[in-house]
């Protein structure tokens, strides 16, 4: 494409990091868009910021320190000169308050207006807004929760098992099940502190949970001239705790009139909040029948399925429709060929279907390749999965003339990629691949974690993994990156080989980490140790407590996801050495067990 005076914008900040802003940064690249990147103290070398023009310094290391610190990006935009703003995913992507304060200094928020973000922000709102155009929710209350009574009121009425929803909820977070009255007090103290603790708003509510449903979006592209279209659908039924773990396009086995029902239903629901830019209206399918779930208004995860069956690059239609441009295809113009699969390859040990998270260093990252595969990455080899943020490394996106092929070359490629150092998702990811359940389009959101056996799968590719490299080899010339006044330079020194300084310290030096990835161990030692580095939330028991097997003694988290750690014996708590809001290490003993 040209990259004269037809580039949607001239400099394009991202506000975000790993294979998302590597992701937006690529696009801009094709588009002649200069672009900045911004960077927490963790990313000083990200991939992101090796990859942007410019890049600069949030300071801090958390999400809310570095990339959610609103004065610290406006500040950058100001300096860097940038004309747009791409969110991403996560972080800024769905806060109008953020898109307001960057279209107030004249600056293109890519994303949708502030006020659809508002409507969709809250699931509540959310509902209300399919209601109105006449799209049908899965059942459930339009009010937040105030006692732990109106759950059993509901699952009383409606059957159980119910959910309750965090309202300003997203990424599978905040959201409990519940199987009958007795659970539903300690649910609806979980759902909202976790809800809490990760959106900053602790309202929950509850609606019908749906046993054996798939998971089916539509993505929509709207511009600001009335044109709008609805691109297939995606199948997103292979989730652990409600996360995704593997999407597919177009969804397999759906009616052609569901298809274009669900289709339609989701542009209403788009234009009934005079949305523009890309959206992804999210149903629940059970028996032929699709209920609305939520509207996600931002760019997706698992977009890249999309562009690969409908040869329709997003990321580059946000950027032209966010400049004003006009959406250059109709809906009779969209046209899906053959399939495409992807896997979210996260550093997650999903050994017996436990999923722990696997934060650290990544010695070795290989990527496939070959005919119809694609590798969004946020990492190489040498860069480190801190508990900080998500553990997405990457994404696997393999198309194939049918959804056979596809399959076929998505294990192939699985089996190409080399990644150790951390513990990633692909043996489970080959284990749901090679089911016939899977294949027969059979399964359901319950399926990986209630139909599929993990015993056996590994974590690691090379179970005893070999030290870090310690830095390089001594060379006469040396690139270190410097940061001026918190912009970031890249800059080549040429010095003697015995006055080398080690290279720049890549983010911090890591912690010593257990290596079996299992939720307890030191098996009958009675010392209760914890898988990986992370924060205590709560902790469960006290001194002089009776405790089983079994029994989940603290609540930890790590990478976003609140983890329970659990005895591994039954015995006397004899020591609790930690207590909520401490910081541990994988490896540290916590509470022992006599
Ligand atoms: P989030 O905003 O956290 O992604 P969603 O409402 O989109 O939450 O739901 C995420 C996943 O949780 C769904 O794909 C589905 O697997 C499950 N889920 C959500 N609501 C229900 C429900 N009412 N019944 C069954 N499963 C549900």
């Amino acid at each position: 494409m040209d990259s004269g005076d037809n580039r949607p914008f001239e400099k394009v900040l991202v506000a975000n990091r790993a294979e998302i802003a590597v992701r937006v940064i690529r696009a801009c690249q094709e588009l002649g868009i200069a672009t900045v990147a911004v960077y927490s103290e963790l990313d000083r070398d990200a991939l992101h910021v090796r990859m942007a023009d410019e890049a600069y310094a949030l300071g801090g290391e958390t999400a809310a320190e570095s990339y959610l610190n609103t004065d610290a990006i406006l500040d950058v935009i100001e300096r860097a000169g940038a004309d747009a703003v791409h969110p991403g995913y996560g972080f800024f992507s769905e806060n109008a308050d953020f898109a307001r304060a960057i279209t107030e200094r004249g600056v293109t928020f890519i994303g949708p207006p502030p006020e659809a973000i508002e409507v969709m922000g809250d699931k509540i709102s959310a509902r209300q807004a399919a209601q109105r155009v006449g799209v049908a929710g899965v059942p459930g209350n339009t009010e937040f929760l105030t006692s732990a009574e109106e759950i059993v009121a509901f699952g009383d009425e409606h059957g159980w098992p119910v959910a309750i929803k965090a309202a300003f909820g997203g990424g599978g977070r905040g959201m409990k099940v519940v199987t009958g009255a007795d659970d539903a007090p300690a649910a609806l103290e979980s759902a909202e502190r976790e809800a809490l603790a990760y959106f900053g708003r602790g309202e929950c509510y509850v609606e019908k949970y749906l046993e054996k449903p798939r998971h089916i979006e539509i993505q929509v592209l709207c511009d600001q001239h009335g044109n709008g279209i609805y691109i297939g659908q995606r199948d997103c039924s292979a989730q652990r705790r409600h996360q995704k773990l593997i999407e597919e396009a177009p969804a397999p086995g759906l009616r052609p009139e569901v298809a274009r029902a669900m289709g339609e239903a989701a542009l209403e629901v788009a234009k009934g909040c005079d949305y523009t830019n890309a959206g992804t209206v999210e149903f629940l399918y059970e028996d032929g029948q699709f209920y609305y779930l939520e509207m996600n208004t931002r760019l997706q995860v698992e977009h890249p399925v999309t562009e690969m069956v409908s040869g329709l690059d997003l990321v580059a239609l946000q950027l032209l429709v966010a400049a004003g441009g006009e959406l250059p295809i109709h809906q009779d113009d969209v046209t899906l060929y053959g399939h495409a699969i992807e896997v979210r390859i996260n550093a997650e040990d999903p050994a017996g279907g436990r999923f722990l998270p696997s934060p650290g260093p990544i010695t070795k990252l290989r990527p496939p390749s070959g005919y119809g595969v694609r590798w969004d990455g946020g990492y190489e080899a040498g860069d480190e999965i801190s508990q900080f943020y998500d553990n997405l490394v990457g994404k696997l996106v393999c198309w194939g003339s049918t959804r056979d092929v596809a399959i076929a070359r998505t294990l192939r490629a699985l089996r190409e990629l080399e990644i150790e150092g951390v513990a990633t998702t692909i043996g489970a990811d080959i284990a749901i691949l090679e089911h016939a359940d899977f294949r027969n389009v059979v399964h359901s959101t319950k399926w990986v974690e209630d139909g599929l056996d993990l015993s056996g799968v590994a974590g690691r590719q090379n179970p005893v993994a070999p030290d870090p490299p310690e830095g390089d080899e001594p060379r006469v010339r040396r690139d270190v990156d410097v940061e001026v006044n918190g912009k970031r330079f890249a800059v080549s020194m040429w010095v003697p080989e015995s006055a080398m300084a080690p290279a720049a310290p890549s983010a911090r030096k890591p912690k010593r980490r257990s290596t079996g990835g299992t939720a307890v161990a030191g098996s009958g030692s009675g010392n209760v140790v914890v898988p990986m580095q992370g924060t205590v939330v709560k902790v469960l028991v006290e001194e002089g407590q009776e405790v089983d097997a079994g029994e989940t003694v603290l609540v930890l988290e790590a990478m976003k996801m609140e983890n329970n750690v659990t005895a591994e014996k039954s015995g006397t708590v004899k020591d609790v050495k930690v207590a909520a809001g401490d910081s541990v290490s994988g490896g540290d003993v916590v509470v022992v067990i006599a």
